[in-house]
């Protein structure tokens, strides 16, 4: 049952906003608290001047955004400090490992609070705790980040690997799989609410299963996701290549429902910077996974991420890289420098390598990848693929096709001004690095544009 709480001025339910910063996981866990607090009277609100509670939920992965974090929970400060009765508060993977200090240094936040710390949070927002102990259910509110007519599945959390360049492990402890029904009755509730892709997240989804099952059912998860009415695309970030064998990328492969589409972070091709970083696989066995999943299915998409810069890396190590991503041609990339982690094994590592030399390695990767993506890009002119409509911009729309995901690939220019949240059969006539443009067909199924309905905050349980 929610609680009813009042703002004492006015009488009205207390208002929150959540300033996310990160990646699709942290937006999984501001949906989660964004859910809890509506059970308990909150009122969502999309702007900080609508809120009467601020809550940061923070990002600790690279110093980039950690600084930037920072510079938010700042302004958050100062936005409480302009109006008597206003709050602030912070979560997330920075909190979780910096807290202490994080507090020290801005004494004027209302409470500082570490990952899935749920009922704390509840309690010092003056929220009801109740509302997530009565059946260990946790709520989930959608707040449609990942665009209209997606959704992130988190089906996982934690990481159990070591990559000797990523605090992840320390700030969100050991992988722990959801249960595979929760996950799937999970996602019939966002096709109800018309979501048409399930965008599949985890801090590495290829060893999905291994702990509650003792084995990997990432392929088994997606079949199961495939039988749900409504669903058209099932796509999977964040595969780990050391848990992603051939076999499992042959079977992906083939699910009948997943975007030809695989997000596969090689990180390095040098044998021996894939042992300084702990990434317990080769060249060889990536190139196999690789194989397996094209061979599986035309057409395919794989997405890397790679890393230049890491301590020890020569210019040999480079141009071995260089070839391997000549050679695979992956059809969308990645480029990061290495910055040091504390409590990384990379941290502690010798060899640094200038900044100005990892910026050179980073260029020459993305002007190999840019050409890549343009060649491929040119060979769809006259092809006809599904997109996901994502908004109108004066008289086209904008959208995603099969091989883009939200924020990080190429986008697709439609002619003409359909309905976001619509799939439509669209035929490409024009190509560039990192766009396609395209027009509708207006006789396909797909174009008649069933609406991937209204995602107004629907509050789910799991
Ligand atoms: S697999 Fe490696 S890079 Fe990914 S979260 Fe785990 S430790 Fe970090």
């Amino acid at each position: 049952m929610a609680m009813k709480r009042h703002c004492a001025a006015d009488l009205r339910p207390p208002r929150v906003m959540i300033q996310t910063l990160g990646c699709a996981k942290n937006v999984v866990d501001s949906e989660t608290l964004a859910g809890l607090l509506k059970q308990s009277g909150y009122e969502y609100v999309e702007r900080e001047a609508q809120a009467d509670v601020v809550v940061v939920n923070t990002c600790g992965f690279i110093d980039d955004a950690k600084v930037e974090s920072i510079q938010v929970m700042l302004e958050a400060v100062r936005w409480k400090q302009a109006k008597h009765g206003r709050r602030v508060f912070a979560m997330g993977c920075l909190t979780q490992r910096d807290g202490p200090e994080i507090q020290a240094e801005l004494p004027e936040l209302d409470g500082i609070f570490g990952i899935g710390d749920w009922s704390a949070m509840l309690a010092a927002l003056g929220a009801n705790p109740m509302s997530m102990s009565s059946s260990s259910s946790v709520l989930t509110m959608y707040s449609g980040k990942a665009g209209p007519g997606s959704a992130y599945l988190r089906i996982s959390d934690g990481c159990s690997h070591a990559c000797a360049f990523c605090a992840i492990p320390q700030m969100r402890g050991l992988y722990r799989s959801e249960p595979l029904d929760k996950l799937v009755d999970e996602a019939r509730l966002l096709a109800r609410t018309g979501v048409k892709e399930l965008l599949i997240i985890g801090q590495e989804t290829t060893s999905y299963g291994v702990d509650l099952y003792r084995q990997r059912m990432l392929a088994e998860l997606c079949r199961r996701l495939s039988d749900i009415e409504g669903i058209e695309w099932i796509r999977i970030l964040y595969a780990h290549p050391p848990s992603s064998p051939p076999q499992l990328m042959t079977e992906l492969a083939r699910v009948p429902k997943l975007a030809p589409y695989i997000d596969f972070p090689i990180e390095h091709a040098s044998a021996r910077m894939l042992k300084l970083m702990n990434r317990k696989t080769s060249r060889s066995k990536m190139q196999e996974s690789i194989a397996a999943f094209r061979d599986g299915r035309a057409d395919v998409c794989v997405r890397t991420t790679v890393l230049v810069g890491f301590p020890g890396e020569t210019d040999d190590d480079f141009e071995e890289l260089y070839d391997f991503m000549s050679e695979v041609r992956f059809e969308r990339a990645g480029v990061f420098t290495y910055s040091p982690q504390v409590g990384t094994a990379g941290a502690l590592l010798p060899d640094r390598v200038e900044e100005g030399v990892a910026l050179d390695r980073l260029d020459r990767l993305m002007k190999l990848q840019k050409q890549v993506c343009l060649d491929r890009h040119k060979q769809q002119i006259g092809e006809t693929i599904p997109v996901l409509i994502e908004r109108n911009v004066r008289e086209a729309s904008w959208g995603r096709g099969p091989w883009d995901a939200p924020d990080i690939d190429a986008r697709v220019r439609v002619r003409g001004t359909l309905p976001p949240g619509t799939l439509h059969q669209v035929k490409i006539t024009g190509a560039a690095a990192y766009q396609l443009d395209a027009v509708p067909i207006e006789s396909s199924a797909l174009s008649r544009g069933e609406s991937c309905g209204n995602l107004a905050l629907p509050v789910l349980s799991r």
